[in-house]
């Protein structure tokens, strides 16, 4: 089905107010999986009405009109139909009576120009307006169906809500259900995980998949609609997990220190930290979520070069040797983490946050050490850009991916 949605009103091309109903309609068309490939916009001309609705009829399967059915002379909607179609303009009686008491309620005499809005195309069907006056029309026209509804987003809305959409469903056999699931990933770029995915990306409409990017993660969401929507997004996922599946840590609104707690649990292990540009912000991320103290041991934290002897017990000569920002500081802090708080895993933070050097390195310059169990520790090195905030959420990211992976 392709679908096309026409904004009736000078106000809209003089900026005056803004076309919120094509928005809205198409918003709500899209969860149906139908297509929108064309809004327009046009003046209370006569002549240009029926140009654009003689154009959207030869693109189009169904026209949805919006605005232009009021009482006043540029209210053109329906005498541009009835030129293009040809067909006649009859009173509606259940409109008319309701506008005739609406002005004997009133005492108030009605003018032509009101038994206007009760006017609607000989062949269309009509439906009903509680909202207002006009009532809203469908009408077939070369085989492409018009829909003309009143201007007034109020009465718009609840005549798509309640007649429109469920008459659409039904005609075009529109699908129903909608499901999403957001893929997590971490330690793979933004671009290199849209180019393994590249194929999938562009030849899948349904699901469809869009890449977003995040601080640390990136995520891949997969939109169905349908009723199987949800084996659609299953069989999709099982492809794209094939591929990346190594960099995939959870759906939803899952964060990778929730995932590193699931996998910390699961192996029966836990984890302490040492910490120095990062001032506390890792093991702070652990211990925000409940149910820390079953993996989380504890951090220490020690910034300058003497608190890093006296509370993580680096020795003197060593940092005198190679300096706090280096890997023989990281891996010590790692060490000594796992022996004093005895724990089964520990990670160490060492580095410049900048915005100045330290000990001759630049901003950015970080080592990172993993003590796992038994095993000798491994020490990390980057060098990341940005900010002094930038810097040190960055470590702490990719503290959680290496302990992730
Ligand atoms: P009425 O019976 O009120 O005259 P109508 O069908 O003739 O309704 P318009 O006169 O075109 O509709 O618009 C009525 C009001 O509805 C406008 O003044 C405007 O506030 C709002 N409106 C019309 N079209 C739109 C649109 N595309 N987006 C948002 N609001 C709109
Ligand atoms: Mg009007």
């Amino acid at each position: 089905m392709r679908t096309e949605l026409v904004a009736v009103g000078t106000e809209l091309l003089l900026g005056q107010i803004a076309n919120t109903n094509s928005q809205w309609i198409s918003k709500e068309l899209a969860h149906y999986g139908a297509s929108v490939y064309f809004h327009s916009v046009v003046g209370d001309n006569l002549q240009r009405v029926v140009n654009t609705f003689d154009e959207a009829s030869r693109r189009s399967d169904v026209v949805i009109v919006t605005g232009g059915l009021g009482p006043t002379e540029d209210d053109l909607t329906r005498d541009a139909a009835k030129l293009l179609f040809h067909d006649e303009l009859v009173e509606h009686k259940h409109t008319m009576n309701k506008i005739q008491g609406y002005f004997d309620k009133n005492n108030r005499t009605m003018t032509i120009n009101n038994r206007k809005q009760a006017l609607v195309l000989a062949s269309a069907q009509v439906i009903e307006n509680d909202e207002g006056m006009a009532p809203g029309q469908i009408i077939q026209y070369n085989g492409v169906t018009f829909i003309f509804l009143p201007g007034v987003p109020s009465e718009m809305k609840r005549l798509m809500n309640d007649r429109v959409f469920p008459y659409l469903i039904e005609t075009f056999k529109l699908e129903s259900e909608i499901k999403s699931e957001m893929l997590r990933f971490i330690g793979i770029g933004e671009s290199s995980l849209e180019s393994e995915l590249a194929d999938l990306v562009e030849s899948q409409t349904n699901p469809t998949i869009a890449p977003l990017a995040g601080e640390g993660d990136v995520a891949i969401r997969l939109t169905a609609s349908g009723n199987r929507a949800s084996l659609k997004i299953a069989s999709i996922k099982k492809e794209i997990l094939s591929r990346v599946g190594q960099y995939y840590f959870g759906s939803d609104s899952i964060t990778i220190e929730e995932a590193v707690q699931d996998l910390l649990a699961q192996r029966e292990e836990n984890l302490g930290s040492a910490e120095s540009l990062t001032g506390g912000k890792f093991i702070e991320r652990m211990i925000q979520l409940e149910g820390a103290s079953s993996v989380c041991e504890g951090g220490l934290v020690a910034y300058t070069p003497s608190a890093k002897q006296s509370v993580i017990q680096v020795p003197k000569q060593l940092i005198e040797k190679y300096g706090t920002v280096s890997s023989q500081c990281a891996k010590m802090m790692a060490e000594q983490v796992q022996h004093l708080l005895k724990v089964d895993i520990a990670i160490s933070f060492t580095g410049v946050a900048g915005p100045n050097y330290s000990e001759g390195h630049p901003p950015g310059i970080v080592y990172i050490g993993l003590k796992v169990g038994e095993k000798e520790a491994i020490v990390k090195n980057y060098h990341f850009d940005g900010s002094r905030d930038k810097i040190r959420s960055r470590t702490v990211n990719k503290g959680y991916e290496l302990l992730f992976h």
